[in-house]
């Protein structure tokens, strides 16, 4: 394949948007590049954020289509659903999509927010087995036990208590 050079000195524009006649005239592109703090801020629901990003992108041009395949990895500091701690997690989405050569402007920054957006839908755990936070105090159950006894949660307990 003669299509799809690795382009060193391609000067990947700062906001993602990239002009369909460049690629047509390169005859396909492939480039990465690193997103800043800025760029990345507010892709993922606060309070959690990435940390480190770098997109990779192939543009391969088809007859009428130019054919996008991304993916997105880096790290993101997110908070544990069941323990609520936060922790640094890789992670690596990935994105594919068809644009029409007269599709004036492809707009990368649009379809790696969309592939962060279905990403969060799963919860984040700071490990599989999180064990979570006691209900009555609070105690992260990961770091150590606590005394809480789940009978008290029955309200015949709650008497039980009154009349000692
Ligand atoms: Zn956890
Ligand atoms: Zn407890």
């Amino acid at each position: 394949m003669t299509q799809n050079i690795f382009y060193r000195d391609f000067d990947v524009p700062t906001d993602l948007k990239f002009k369909t006649v460049d690629i047509v005239h390169m005859g396909g592109l492939r480039c990465s590049c690193l997103l800043t703090d800025r760029q990345t801020e507010g892709m993922l629901e606060a309070p959690n954020r990435i940390t480190q990003a770098k997109v990779e992108l192939s543009f391969t041009l088809a007859a009428a289509d130019i054919l996008v395949r991304g993916t997105i990895h880096g790290k993101r500091y997110v908070e544990c659903a069941r323990c609520l701690t936060f922790t640094e997690q890789p992670f690596r989405e990935e994105f594919t999509e068809t644009y029409s050569h007269k599709t004036e402007i492809i707009d990368i920054m649009y379809l790696v927010r969309q592939a962060l957006a279905l990403s969060e839908e799963i919860r984040f755990l700071c490990r599989p087995d999180c064990k979570g936070l006691c209900p009555m105090c609070g105690q992260n159950l990961n770091e150590a036990a606590c005394n809480c006894k789940p009978e008290i949660f029955s309200p015949f307990a709650a008497l039980k208590g009154k009349f000692k």
